[in-house]
């Protein structure tokens, strides 16, 4: 039975955080002592440099707390992660992880360096280059920030672990994934893989950051900060992200690696066989988690022969740069990977989309600095309201 701990915790002070992660690894059934001699791959959420209030990277505090129990206990913490477009080495000096990791002398991990994963029972991403930091660790921490997400619903532990793919190569996976189900069976497949597919196996331990969490069009700069006062832990990332989604109060049917993952059976195949392990679900419920919007009712309806330009122009959300809001950076373009953006000639130069070739992955949105990009209704949605 897949335990996940569940615990409230209300601030990000140092010693509440150590506190409230130890009690964790306990509720799980995790010694500490494992950490003793061994090297310990610590993963955060970085998706790019960004506020801590706005809730997008997991609190550094909460990163350092991890580190701190691994070096108590005589592990090696490294720190690996790889963000969306910017360096590793960017993101850690423009937030306060510079800080940590010179103070707790955490060594960072080459994401860019990688080896090939193979995963025989995946469904149909078998071979996938990974950073070799996961290879080289004997314990994997993986720390996700729970939030919410235009094509998954929710992004936690499962998500998380698309960060094991380094940099432009991360959106590249949306051209050979574009169908939102697609997206999630994709994300499936890698996650089956590092949990089952490494030689030799590793532990993988979720410790979710969902004290701040986010809401809305989450999960970059355009979501907004939301407490959830929870410390989730499990060692499986799916029956965490179902515990998650459950406090948040948001529609589980919807969270895509949850259900498409409970049909998977990676070691969980329904909510009746979580054990929830501290805290209860109706102890931490909120009721007022706002989820993204977007075009759910119809995004995970189309298949081919409807993934057509046309079919998608009526029905899905168009991501639209706003003027006012727009500071001209062009990260937007740098993150399309199927071309979709360019330089406009136009006066005032904001990118012009070509939406025939844009497959909705809405990673323009995701990481766009300003929140200047908006999801616009397709043409069909909004001649019907929706
Ligand atoms: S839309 Fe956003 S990411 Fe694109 S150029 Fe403008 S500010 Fe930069
Ligand atoms: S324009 Fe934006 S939503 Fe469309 S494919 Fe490019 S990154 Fe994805």
């Amino acid at each position: 039975m897949p335990d996940v701990s569940l615990i409230q915790c209300r601030d990000y002070t140092l010693e509440n955080l150590k506190e409230k992660i130890a009690q964790s690894l306990l509720n799980i059934g995790f010694d500490v002592k494992q950490f003793n001699k061994t090297r310990v791959v610590v993963k955060p959420n970085l998706l790019m440099p960004a506020k801590e209030e706005k809730a997008i990277i997991t609190h550094h505090e909460f990163f350092r707390a991890v580190v701190q129990i691994v070096k108590e206990n005589n592990g090696t913490p490294v720190l690996v992660e790889s963000p969306a477009i910017h360096s590793l080495e960017r993101v850690i000096k423009k937030t306060a992880y510079a800080a940590v990791v010179e103070n707790e002398g955490v060594e960072v991990a080459d994401p860019g360096i990688t080896r090939r994963l193979i995963f025989d029972a995946a469904k149909k991403f078998k071979h996938l280059d990974i950073s070799a930091a996961y290879f080289d660790a004997d314990i994997i921490l993986s720390l996700p920030k729970f939030k919410t997400h235009g094509i998954t619903y929710i992004t936690g532990a499962v998500k998380l672990l698309f960060g094991a793919i380094p940099g432009i190569e991360k959106s590249k996976m949306h051209l050979r994934a574009p169908v939102h189900d697609d997206f999630a069976e994709f994300l499936l497949d890698l996650y089956g893989a590092m949990t089952y597919g490494m030689t030799p196996p590793k532990p993988i331990i979720h410790i979710m950051d969902a004290i701040c969490a986010q809401e809305g069009e989450g999960p970059g700069p355009a979501g907004k900060p939301k407490w959830l006062n929870a410390v989730l832990a499990g060692e499986n990332g799916i029956a965490v992200d179902y515990v998650a989604t459950m406090i948040a109060g948001l529609d589980i049917k919807k969270a895509l690696t949850v259900v498409n993952g409970f049909k998977r059976d990676y070691g969980v195949s329904s909510a009746k066989e979580i054990i929830v392990i501290g805290d209860t679900i109706q102890d931490l419920h909120v009721n007022d988690f706002v989820p993204a919007t977007g075009s759910s009712i119809f995004s995970n309806m189309f298949r081919w022969p409807f993934n057509t330009p046309t079919f998608k122009n009526l029905f899905l959300d168009r991501p639209v740069p706003r003027e006012e809001k727009c500071t001209l950076c062009y990260q937007c373009k740098k993150i399309c990977a199927s071309g979709a953006i360019s330089q406009s000639a136009g006066k005032k130069d904001i990118p012009e989309y070509d939406y025939k070739k844009c497959i909705r992955c809405y990673c323009c949105l995701e990481i766009c600095p300003e929140a200047a990009i908006e999801k616009q209704n397709g043409r069909l949605q909004w001649m019907m309201g929706g």
